[in-house]
């Protein structure tokens, strides 16, 4: 016979693969009626679409542990839990949530404030009647939603399939289903697109980039603003105002302008000392020297170590993909990590492998060490469930 404690560990391990289960088949169920609805009822779209995303980060937040999608995990009861009779925690709780427990930001801060605007939008047609979304809903309001699912489904899609597989991969098939759903529904935004084409052309001529969106596949991303640090600069697309990021770095023999979105995609195996970039004009290959040569070394400690592994551990492993950019403007020195384009102002060494890992301190160990594997690929140890 099985000893109390064990036996009690197991209801509780299958009471949460229930209620995951149960989570997950739910947040599908609202996402297939968000996309495919989406013209017959723009308004229940964006309300399904955002309790999905909710659903999927409570789904995640129970892997931790069952206590932690509770609204207040204090008045966790055991009892009401296996009933699904509490109040659950929102989305806006779950992601700092999510952090803690985690250990690294696998929500990265533009996905943070993509799903608060798609919140916020659902809080307020939930809130207020709203003429734009009854009977028979126009163009405009159509294509608003299908922007915001686009920009939405760019941050939600990679951490279903890529940061958390281990735990949705049986629900694959059917993402991927809504995936290509999602594809066709920007067919709606083609008007949107022909609008500005003419524009986008004639800014191309004068040596303006446009990017293929990210989020939307349209060629309307374009830099805006200032750059964020070093060759880092923003981008917004002017089709579903998808912001992102990108590097631009002009080639020292033509000077025209190379645009990168993760300089590690093209060569995922390379350490950041042995990157090269080529220019799309002159075929000029530059090497990570050169780039680092374009930009000032930091005017305080000029032997500082200059590298670090990026906090958001990216890469999966200790390979470093974070660098120190200096600009000489109130800007200063700042970490860029060049696959993820996350901008981080500090760092802080690890403990037991002497690293240095960018982002605030959430140490003594960093994630790698502290799980011994890839950062959240690890199952829930026994002492947690
Ligand atoms: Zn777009
Ligand atoms: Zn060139
Ligand atoms: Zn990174
Ligand atoms: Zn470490």
């Amino acid at each position: 016979m099985k000893a109390k404690n064990q036996m009690d560990r197991d209801k509780k391990r299958n009471s949460s693969d229930q209620m995951f289960d149960s989570l997950v088949q739910n947040a599908l169920d609202f996402l297939l009626r968000s996309v495919f609805e989406i013209q017959k009822n723009p308004k229940s779209s964006v309300i399904d679409f955002c309790t999905a995303i909710e659903l999927f980060l409570k789904a995640r937040l129970l892997i931790e542990h069952w206590v932690l999608i509770y609204q207040d995990p204090k008045s966790a009861d055991l009892n009401n839990f296996r009933k699904g009779d509490f109040q659950s925690v929102g989305m806006k709780d779950a992601i700092p949530r999510l952090e803690n427990v985690l250990g690294s930001k696998q929500i990265t801060k533009d996905a943070k404030e993509t799903f608060d605007r798609i919140r916020q939008h659902r809080n307020r047609l939930i809130h207020f009647f709203h003429p734009a979304y009854t009977d028979k809903p126009g163009n405009t309001s159509i294509q608003k939603v299908v922007a915001e699912q686009c920009r939405g489904w760019f941050y939600l899609y990679p951490l279903l399939t890529n940061s958390w597989q281990n735990f949705f991969a049986s629900y694959h098939p059917i993402i991927e289903m809504i995936s290509s759903q999602m594809l066709k529904n920007r067919d709606f935004l083609r008007m949107k697109f022909d609008a500005y084409s003419q524009g986008i052309e004639k800014g191309k001529a004068k040596g303006k980039v446009f990017l293929a969106c990210e989020a939307c596949g349209f060629e309307a991303a374009r830099i805006v603003g200032e750059k964020l640090s070093g060759p880092l600069f923003s981008t917004e697309c002017l089709v579903c105002n998808n912001q992102s990021r990108v590097f631009q770095i002009q080639c020292h023999k033509c000077s025209s302008n190379i645009i990168i979105r993760n300089f590690f995609a093209p060569q995922p195996d390379r350490e950041i000392g042995d990157i090269e970039i080529s220019c799309n004009n002159c075929s000029t290959l530059m090497s990570f020297e050169d780039i680092l040569n374009m930009y000032p070394s930091d005017p305080d400690e000029s032997y500082t170590p200059f590298l670090a592994i990026c906090g958001n551990f990216c890469l999966h492993s200790k390979r470093k993909s974070a660098v120190s950019f200096c600009d000489d403007d109130e800007r200063g020195c700042k970490w860029v990590c060049l696959s993820c384009c996350d901008v981080e102002g500090e760092a802080w060494e690890c403990d037991n492998c002497g690293q240095l890992i960018t982002g605030e301190f959430i140490g003594p160990f960093c994630v790698l060490c502290e799980f011994g594997g890839e950062p959240d690929s690890q199952f829930p140890s026994e002492h947690i469930m």
